[in-house]
């Protein structure tokens, strides 16, 4: 009934020609009826990606609430609304540790993506000590009543919700597929309790955090994991369309 979206999150990685590269080879392989595959990727590619892509999504990685104004270095969701982007990662933890996001904050992005009709794909999860501390599900439950306060049921349905414990990120130590399952659960859960049970049997819930070929079969087998949210193994096309192609 969940159509799974597998997105890489390429992060400050990659220029225009390695984008354009990268689409020519992997684009053809995205073409799946069953799932969505997509990239998200640096601002100053988002064009040469969307030029390249007939199978794959484009996402930016972060964006504005506001339309313009006095936000040197932001860009707004008009701004990619002009290129056709229809994706954006809102929320990342490492927008979280470096550069200020909230769930206030990401709030507002989520509300203004949806007002264009984009989708965000909204990150959450917890660090390494408010996991050995047991704090995990009201870490993620606390991060979900802020980041998605004050949105229509029908609209948190479309959304997707990338659950990224910050300790598994980039370290190679993944959870394991019963501890990502439960955490994205408790996501749904908490989905179900602040907008009830429809939008909770829609919303698309993502694991993310050392992803990668060998792994991926696994997590997507889970009940509650509809996809997967993916850094260092989205970079090479072989091993992205690896993902892909065991998923498809
Ligand atoms: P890795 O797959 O490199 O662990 O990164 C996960 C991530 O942060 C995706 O947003």
């Amino acid at each position: 009934m969940r159509k799974p979206i597998i997105v890489g999150n390429w992060k400050m990685n990659k220029n225009n020609a390695e984008t354009e590269a990268f689409f020519k080879e992997v684009d053809a392989a995205a073409a799946s009826e069953n799932a969505t595959y997509g990239i998200g990727c640096p601002f100053t590619d988002l064009r040469t990606a969307a030029d390249n892509a007939k199978n794959l999504i484009v996402a930016a990685e972060n964006c504005h609430f506001e339309d313009s104004g006095a936000f040197t270095g932001e860009v707004s969701v008009p701004m990619l609304e002009e290129l056709g982007i229809k994706y954006c990662i809102i929320g990342h933890s490492e927008r979280r540790q470096m550069f200020g996001d909230t769930d206030e904050t990401v709030n507002k992005k989520a509300k203004r993506l949806i007002a264009a009709g984009m989708t965000p794909i909204l990150c959450i999860g917890e660090t390494e000590a408010q996991y050995d501390a047991g704090e995990t599900e009201k870490v993620i439950r606390d991060q979900l009543t802020g980041s998605i306060a004050d949105l229509d049921a029908k609209d948190v349905a479309n959304m997707v919700i990338a659950y990224e414990p910050i300790w598994a990120i980039g370290t190679g130590k993944s959870a394991t597929k019963e501890d990502a399952q439960n955490c994205c659960a408790i996501v749904r859960d908490q989905v179900k309790v602040m907008y009830g049970q429809e939008a909770a049997d829609s919303v698309r819930v993502q694991y993310g955090g050392s992803v990668k070929p060998g792994n991926i079969v696994e997590y997507m087998a889970c009940p509650d994991i509809d996809g997967a949210l993916i850094g260092g193994a989205s970079l090479k096309a072989d091993s992205f369309i690896e993902i892909i192609e065991k998923t498809k």
